[in-house]
């Protein structure tokens, strides 16, 4: 297939009409063909327009059609073969394997929202049926069930150049909410996006659904993003990324005469705490185990453990020592993008001009442009608590070990911290009391708690969180990882007294989808 440079405006190609961009191969510096003339303010009208149009027909289909249109999406992926992978490798530096794997998530994941739609329990339908005999006043009956939002604008992430972009988690929950969707796409991989765009587009086709349902516009994020987010006809905004683009968009959808929610997933260091018996049992292994999952893609996961928390003594010490000698043998990676290598260059630079953290091991050199070399620093507790400097995100495998005097330090410490995404404990059976004191802190504090794992690699699920306070994101009372991610596009609506004949099947009285109702208090078998 080849590449065109095009938007999808609906089932239309269209070409752009302001700056193009062009991908760049991150591993050489070179650029790539097409190039992506940008969309203006004329192609985020003519998209929302018709997203617009498609929303009651593609909001009122059956949960089997759009379930189906989910899986049929997920084939076209796959039926996309090696250039999908071949353009994504090339596009984003991260290595084949990473990219297969991320096709297989990305797949499943739409398959997953897909089984999720059909069992409709997301609908949530509450029924509390008339009491026309009830004293004083009468009850009128009352069904709930959950409704789409409207059209969502969705945000590609550059490090997940499949599984969070063009048809990745926020697409697959807004459209299994019954939203149609406009993908600004990542400036970092267009080539990636315009394959899966059109992926998206023939399962739109295929599945006859309206043309509306699906758009993909190129551009830069502070023009094209900002009128979608701008539209009157956009409810709502899925986003992975830095911290200053996602409150933009917050800043955007709040000034708008509807403000609109944004769900921004943003930055975090995931702190992982080492109890004294874990640390003291098994300290090499812990260390091995940190430095695997702080390297993995070159850091660039947003639960890449950044902070490390313990208890200062001859055990810290040694995981320390155990740590930095696995850091200086890990090889140089290749990054995401060249600006992307130059943020993590500037932050490293801030941590080595700090006066309080102390480097202790650095990776190999690179050998290649745009490599990451892994870096690692200690800092005291006391000088950790004097500088919410120490605790920005470094975007790459950059840690920062914390050494505590004592528990209480731990907790100040977390206490200190912003919100994250997860928290991480490792511990032993004589750690458990210690643990559990710090809970109520680390409750408040992220929106996932591992004990003896490793943050990176979240699975795709009902019971995941991939969320937290800010600014690990904007909107910490949902996820953007797993099937409750749907919830974010949906609002509830109550019909009261309603005739059976006007009632959507899922409120019916013969309840004809069998879903499991709370009816009158009682959750049905
Ligand atoms: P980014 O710069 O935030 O870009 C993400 C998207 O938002 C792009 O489409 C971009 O448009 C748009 N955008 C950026 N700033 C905007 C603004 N002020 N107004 C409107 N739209 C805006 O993120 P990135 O390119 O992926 O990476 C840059 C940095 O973000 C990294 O170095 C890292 O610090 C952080 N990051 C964090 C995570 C995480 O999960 N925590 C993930 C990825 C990146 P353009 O196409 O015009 O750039």
């Amino acid at each position: 297939m080849t590449l065109t440079g095009k938007m999808l405006i609906g089932q239309h190609a269209i070409t752009g009409n302001s700056a193009a961009i062009r991908a760049i191969n991150p591993a050489t510096d070179l650029p790539l063909e097409p190039a992506y003339p940008g969309g203006s303010g004329e192609h985020v009208e003519q998209a929302c327009a018709l997203a617009r149009a498609a929303f009651d027909s593609y909001h009122a289909t059956s949960l089997a059609t759009r379930a189906r249109f989910l899986d049929t999406m997920a084939d076209e992926i796959e039926a996309l073969g090696d250039e999908l992978i071949e353009r994504a490798v090339a596009e984003s530096g991260l290595p084949r394997p990473r990219i297969l794997g991320e096709r297989g998530r990305t797949c499943q994941q739409l398959r997953t929202f897909a089984r999720t739609v059909r069992a409709g329990e997301w609908l949530d339908v509450r029924v509390d049926p008339a009491l026309p005999e009830r004293q004083p006043l009468p009850r009128s009956d009352l069904r709930q069930r959950q409704v789409a939002l409207g059209p969502v604008a969705v945000f590609g992430a550059s490090n997940f150049p499949l599984a969070f972009s063009v048809a990745g988690g926020d697409t697959a929950s807004a459209l299994a909410a019954g939203c149609p969707v406009i993908v600004k796409a990542h400036s970092a991989h267009p080539g990636t996006s315009e394959l899966v765009g059109r992926a998206v587009a023939r399962a739109v086709e295929k599945s006859e659904l309206h043309p509306g349902v699906f758009s993909l516009l190129f551009g830069s994020g502070r023009e094209v993003g900002i009128a979608l987010v701008s539209d009157p006809r956009i409810k709502a905004v899925g986003f992975t990324g830095s911290r200053s683009g996602g409150m933009a968009l917050c800043k955007a959808a709040q000034a708008r005469r509807e403000p609109i929610p944004v769900y921004a997933e943003m930055s975090s260091i995931n702190p992982v705490v080492l109890f004294p018996a874990a640390l003291q049992a098994r300290g090499e292994a812990l260390a091995q185990g940190f430095v695997t999952s702080l390297t993995q893609g070159a850091g660039q996961f947003c639960t890449n453990p950044g902070l490390v928390i313990a208890r200062q003594g001859p055990a810290l010490e040694r995981f320390i020592s155990v740590a930095a000698d696995l850091v200086q043998r890990s090889p140089a990676q290749t990054m995401l993008t060249p600006g992307i290598f130059q943020a993590y260059e500037s932050g490293i630079g801030s941590l080595l001009e700090h006066a309080h953290a102390q480097p202790v091991a650095v990776g190999l050199k690179r050998e290649a442009p745009n490599q990451c070399q892994t870096h690692l620093f200690v800092t005291r507790a006391e000088d950790f608590l004097a500088d919410t400097a120490l605790q920005a995100e470094v975007f790459g495998a950059a840690a920062l070990i914390v050494q505590c005097a004592d528990d209480e330090q731990i907790r100040q410490v977390i206490e200190f911290l912003e919100g994250q995404l997860t928290a991480t404990l490792h511990l032993d059976d004589a750690d458990v009391e210690a643990a559990r004191a710090l809970l109520p802190t680390l409750e408040r504090k992220a929106g996932r708690l591992l004990v003896n794992g490793w943050p990176t690699g979240v699975e795709v699920c009902d019971a995941m969180v991939h969320g937290g306070p800010f600014p690990a994101t904007s909107d910490p009372r949902t996820t953007s990882v797993g099937t409750a991610a749907i919830q974010r596009f949906l609002r509830p609506v109550c019909y009261q007294d309603f005739p059976d004949t006007l009632l959507p099947a899922a409120l019916k009285h013969s309840n004809p989808l069998q879903l499991r109702r709370l009816l009158d208090g009682q959750r049905e078998a």
